[in-house]
């Protein structure tokens, strides 16, 4: 017995009926004899519908008023919630984040927890009461309602859990953590176990779920993680301290990732600083620059390509443009259509060739690398953005992760 975090996202309680199974299986939860404590998102995709209902409202938007809108849909969604485990003869008390003891930081839509106190919540279960906690919100030190951004409910569990010394359960609409999104390689496999350093890598190279803030959170607190389905309600992926399960898989996951886009300047002089003015540009503009290259410099020129998102391509282009007219560049090259390939794993550390195999693989298959990066336990390269598919799929056989 010992406190369980279920967090729920916004597929799983998305009508009445998903939200009746979802109390049913919180009542199935306490039955066993744990203690439930429950975060949920707001139903379905009311989180974009209230930011779209925003934007026909309002130009301005203010960040106040923007995080009292959003949050309402997950306050919807505890209430909704109660009341069904009422009807299961389970007590339960919905909490928004406010109430739940989230502190945050006055950075509207995108704050950052400070502090939880969770006696609130504590006392609940002392008393043999559910609660069932408003996802990605909390109040400020200016006492304002905030909002912890897109795929906050995932750091709201994980913080809780951290806060009550229990474990966290991230409930979705996938089974678990796969070797590559099933959707693209239908004999991709699902990981009954992952680590917290290949998953935020994997996070960090376009893996949608789980939200990146929340693993790096929940490493850092040592919360241990279970992604797991709401639909089927089989076990999933645990994301834990240990190394994934497979001792012997070089290779744990692959990640493609089609929402970046590529900038290259071309004859870019070769001298101190040049470099410097280009990439403080970008960072002023907010721009999350991910891969850069610069070629070899020939005759005192060089071209220097780099990643960013795809949707800033527009707002940064002119930027680029007038940087290069700066420094004495040439042309601005951009490419909305790439793909970044990531392949994730831990074994790199201790096998050699793997960078080999990847290019290997890829050369047999016909795809050009247009880039290459690597960390510790990560290679990426970006490819055309049409060939992703294809080079996740071979890669993912090359490396032995396709099922039997
Ligand atoms: N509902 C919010 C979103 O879609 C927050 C969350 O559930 O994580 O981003
Ligand atoms: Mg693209």
């Amino acid at each position: 017995m010992g406190v369980v975090v279920q967090k729920f996202g916004g597929t799983s309680v998305a009508d009445p009926e998903r939200i009746r199974e979802v109390a049913d299986h919180v009542a199935r939860t306490v039955k066993r004899g744990d203690q439930a404590v429950v975060v949920v998102s707001a139903m379905g995709k009311e989180t974009d519908e209230l930011l779209h209902l925003a934007s026909q409202v309002s130009k301005t938007r203010p960040g106040r008023e923007m995080d009292m809108l959003i949050t309402a849909g997950e306050r919807k969604a505890t209430a909704l919630l109660c009341m069904a485990l009422h009807d299961l003869g389970v007590p339960a008390d919905s909490f928004t984040g406010s109430q739940a003891g989230f502190l945050t930081d006055t950075n509207h839509m995108n704050a950052k927890i400070l502090e939880v106190r969770a006696d609130r919540i504590r006392a609940a279960v002392d008393a043999g009461r559910v609660p069932v906690v408003g996802g990605a919100q909390g109040v400020s030190t200016a006492n304002d309602v905030t909002f912890l951004g897109r795929g906050g409910s995932d750091t709201t569990a994980v913080a809780l859990a951290e806060a009550l010394g229990g474990v966290c359960e991230l409930y979705t609409d996938v089974p678990g953590v796969f070797t590559t999104d099933p959707r693209v390689v239908p004999v991709a496999q699902r990981m009954t176990r992952i680590s917290f350093d290949e998953m935020l890598e994997m996070c960090a190279a376009g893996c949608p779920k789980p939200a990146m803030r929340a693993v790096e959170f929940a490493r850092t607190h040592g919360v241990r993680l279970h992604v797991r389905s709401a639909f089927t309600w089989e076990l999933g992926t645990w994301i834990t301290e240990e190394e994934s399960e497979m001792e012997d898989a070089i290779v744990s996951g692959i990640v493609g990732d089609d929402s970046e886009a590529k900038i290259t300047i071309t004859q870019v002089p070769d001298r101190p600083g040049v470099s410097a003015r280009l990439f403080r540009a970008m960072a002023s503009a907010d721009v999350n620059v991910d891969m850069i290259v610069q070629n070899v410099s020939e005759q005192g020129f060089t071209d220097i390509s780099f990643t960013l998102p795809a949707d800033q391509l527009d707002n940064v282009r002119p930027i680029c443009e007038q940087v290069a007219v700066e420094i004495g560049a040439d042309q601005v090259l951009a490419d909305p259509s790439i793909a970044k390939v990531s392949l994730v794993g831990a074994g790199m550390k201790t096998n050699p060739g793997v960078a080999a195999t990847v290019f290997e693989t890829l050369a047999a298959n016909d795809i050009n690398i247009e880039m290459i990066s690597t960390s510790a336990i990560r290679i990426s390269v970006v490819v055309a953005g049409d060939q992703c598919d294809r080079a996740v799929t071979v890669l993912h056989s090359a490396f032995g992760l396709d099922a039997a």
